[in-house]
């Protein structure tokens, strides 16, 4: 392996968000004024941004369109020094279209244009550098047998695999839980899997208030072999291990606590988590898991403090200043 070789790989989905603020969402039929910004964003991308200003060497396995919003993703990945390995579709690059009312709540509408063509023989041309990796991260606003092709080179090469199962409307099956080390799903997706998977009917909203060991084992339903982080917005996090006597945790499930920070524009917040605990997990694979988690929890925090997705991500200079 080359000492450029990229340490955590993400396969992931690059959009444009088209971003409009107004006082209330529009309705049906209804037409309002508001203020408008675009931006990069994208799961993947946002990701990918947030592991290599976490310190980590990346790559990106993506699919862009030969327009505007492919050039943007291109120059963007070179400016955090992000290794592009992108399938040049004939589509349009991904967008995102997002209504924001002044409570924060969204509507969005996404066009996955060119994510939908990241092809699983294109991810199978990249063994070299998935197999070369110490992480691979991937999400699903990418076709899943792409995803599952990412996940299954990683483990036959002996790499670890980190899915993000979300958006919780996409579709999750068995065999790719069963090829991931670490499942981080938030609250909504995680019961979404839980009752698609094991059949147990539990309201999002109440799961921060379940105790823990009803929480462990649920996450033991979900993935038996892996290891299950929930994310809980504000209230942080709840880490599941399966047993291991080996492992340096000394609790096979426990929470850690947000960072208080005063958030400006929490989206992202999960994609900031992910990307930063795949940077961690890249750097010391030797420290214990709750350490990775700790400072995931840390840079997600930062990363509130300010608008916008990719973007908002903190570099390493912010997050020594901040928790120095
Ligand atoms: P998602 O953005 O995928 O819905 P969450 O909202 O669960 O994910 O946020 C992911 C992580 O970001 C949380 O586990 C927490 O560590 C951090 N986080 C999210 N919202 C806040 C907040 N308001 N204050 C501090 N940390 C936050």
């Amino acid at each position: 392996m080359s000492s450029s070789a990229a340490r955590v790989v993400v396969v992931g989905s690059f959009n444009v968000d088209h971003v409009w603020h107004s006082p209330a969402l529009p309705r049906p039929g209804e037409t309002l004024q508001g203020e408008y910004r675009s931006g990069p964003g994208g799961k993947g991308f946002n990701q990918v941004v947030a592991a290599a200003r976490a310190g980590a060497q990346t790559a990106f396995v993506c699919a862009l369109g030969d327009d505007a919003g492919g050039a943007l993703a291109r120059q963007l990945a070179d400016t955090d020094g992000i290794d592009l390995q992108d399938l040049r579709s004939g589509s349009p690059t991904g967008t995102a279209g997002i209504y924001v009312d002044d409570d924060g709540r969204n509507c969005i509408v996404i066009g996955a244009g060119a994510n939908a063509d990241l092809s699983a023989d294109f991810v199978s041309a990249r063994a070299g550098a998935i197999g070369g990796a110490r992480i691979v991260l991937a999400q699903l606003e990418s076709p899943v047998e792409s995803v599952l092709e990412a996940m299954r080179l990683a483990r036959a090469a002996g790499v670890r695999t980190l899915l993000n199962p979300a958006p919780a409307n996409a579709e999750c099956p068995r065999e790719l839980l069963a090829v991931a080390d670490v499942v981080t799903p938030n609250e909504t997706e995680f019961t979404t899997l839980l009752s698609r998977h094991a059949h147990e009917e539990v309201d999002a909203d109440s799961l921060v208030a379940l105790d823990d060991a009803r929480l462990h084992r649920l996450c033991r339903t979900l993935l038996p072999r892996g290891t299950v982080v929930v994310t809980l917005g504000a209230a942080g996090c709840f880490v599941s291990h399966r047993e291991d006597k080996t492992r340096g945790d000394a609790r096979d499930h426990y929470r850690v606590a947000a960072e208080r920070v005063e958030p400006i524009d929490t989206t992202g917040a999960g994609d900031a988590f992910n990307g930063a605990l795949a940077a961690s997990m890249a750097r010391d694979a030797e420290a214990p898991f709750q350490a990775h988690v700790r400072y995931a929890t840390r840079y997600a925090a930062l990363s509130t403090e300010r608008e916008g997705a990719a973007a908002a991500m903190p570099a390493q200079g912010d997050m020594e200043r901040r928790f120095a």
